[in-house]
């Protein structure tokens, strides 16, 4: 296996976010790579705005025979040897889901930048979800040159020319840009090959716990009769810390209640009774990849994403919640993603304007109540956990669509 700061032996080492306009193959290209790939998106709106983000962990396998590598059985009939656990996480590319794709990257290390070669480039989308890797600090980018099958070896040569000029002065400027063809799997071992080489960022053991809730689930089927229910279940990742079967924690903001015609969120308090890694039962989870938590939590409170955007922690160690947040601005010069390629100057934050925040896995909607210089204050519709000197994603809506604007920090 490869080597890393922590010898994982039954997490995955990394967790790689899919992106790209929404038909140019990662569907495909995810069950290239993963074998598996059923998981759907869903636009609804709950709690605000809902994530819903698609996970497949696997293994990468390196061919003895042929040096190849896999996901599958080589096509050589190598004998293969594990190399790396690695989790995906497929953000949707719908430009509605903006909001999803920024709180899925709260959570990789990595991206995959899936770029159709049968359609003009740059993509409105593209060039966002460039920007929303930029905002939140994702520096390790790999692009697939995806349906290579469908252009001539001129188009494919001239748009590769094409990204190249695009990423140069951004942050996917050292992306490796890898040809393939996901519906015939051609290639895949390249892409596996770029992953393998990827960075595995130095992970904070030490600090509090901290777990950002990026699905939540109830397991049972129905009709589990009530002895045999298993408890809540909580996905997404630790970033920090170590967590154990049998640790106390709590969950914020946590639930929503109605009080006297107030909304008001209450804190949770459980107990972690099993994780779980891909398929691995872990009594110990430290901070790589993606994990999932049963908690002793009725599983009707964490059915249906009831919980993500929420952060967990040990039971005392997470801040209180707020309603009201200051963050230092840093804007665009101006929109993207808007259809056509056409780009409109970004104008300055306005009081009473409405914004769309993303906050880790949190998405919220703020009120602007307060503007000096690049100090904005805002009052938040759903309150979050803040950790100063956090990133913040910041999208205004232009004519229906939230569209990213820049980044804060919160202050
Ligand atoms: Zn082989």
């Amino acid at each position: 296996m490869r080597e890393n700061q922590i010898t994982l032996t039954k997490q995955p080492l990394l967790n790689i976010g899919i992106v790209g306009h929404i038909d140019h193959g990662k569907t495909t290209l995810l069950y290239q790579i993963t074998g598996k790939w059923t998981d759907t998106h869903s636009e609804e709106l709950k709690r605000g705005i809902t994530i819903k983000l698609g996970y497949a962990d696997m293994i990468i396998k390196k061919c003895e025979r042929c040096g190849k590598f896999t996901t599958k059985e080589c096509e050589c009939g190598g004998k293969t040897r594990d190399f790396e656990y690695v989790s995906f996480v497929d953000a949707p590319g719908h430009e509605m889901l903006m909001a999803t794709m920024l709180g899925g990257a709260a959570i990789i290390d990595a991206a995959l930048l899936v770029i159709a070669a049968n359609e003009p480039f740059p993509q409105p989308q593209t060039k966002e979800h460039l920007l929303a890797l930029e905002t939140k600090g994702i520096k390790q980018i790999i692009i697939a040159q995806n349906k290579l099958d469908l252009v001539s070896k001129e188009e494919a040569l001239k748009q590769y020319e094409d990204i190249k000029k695009f990423i140069k002065g951004t942050i996917a400027e050292n992306a490796i840009i890898v040809p393939i063809c996901g519906q015939q799997g051609i290639n895949i071992d390249a892409i596996l090959e770029e992953i393998t080489r990827l960075e595995i960022p130095k992970r904070d053991l030490t600090g509090e716990p901290l777990f950002l809730i990026a699905r939540s689930f109830d397991i049972n089927r129905p009709g589990t009769s009530p002895e045999e229910l298993c408890g809540g279940v909580i996905g997404g990742t630790l970033k920090r810390g170590i967590l154990k079967i049998g640790d106390e924690i709590e969950i914020k903001p946590g639930l929503v209640r109605k009080k006297h015609e107030q909304v008001i969120y209450e804190t949770i308090k459980t107990k972690i009774i099993a994780m779980r890694s891909g398929n691995n039962d872990l009594k110990e989870a430290l901070p790589s990849g993606s994990l999932a938590i049963q908690t002793s939590l009725d599983p009707a409170l964490t059915k249906a994403d009831s919980l993500s955007g929420c952060v967990a922690s040990l039971t005392g160690k997470l801040p209180p919640i707020v309603n009201k947040i200051k963050m230092k601005v840093n804007l665009f010069k101006e929109v993207v993603g808007s259809k056509s390629g056409e780009s409109s100057k970004i104008e300055q934050i306005k009081i009473a304007e409405n914004l769309m925040l993303s906050i880790n896995t949190a998405i919220t909607l703020g009120n602007v109540i307060n503007v000096k210089k690049d100090e904005v204050e805002l009052a938040l519709k759903i309150p979050v956990v803040p950790f100063k000197n956090e990133i913040i994603g910041i999208a205004r809506n232009y004519k229906g669509h939230w569209r990213l604007i820049g980044s804060g920090v919160l202050l």
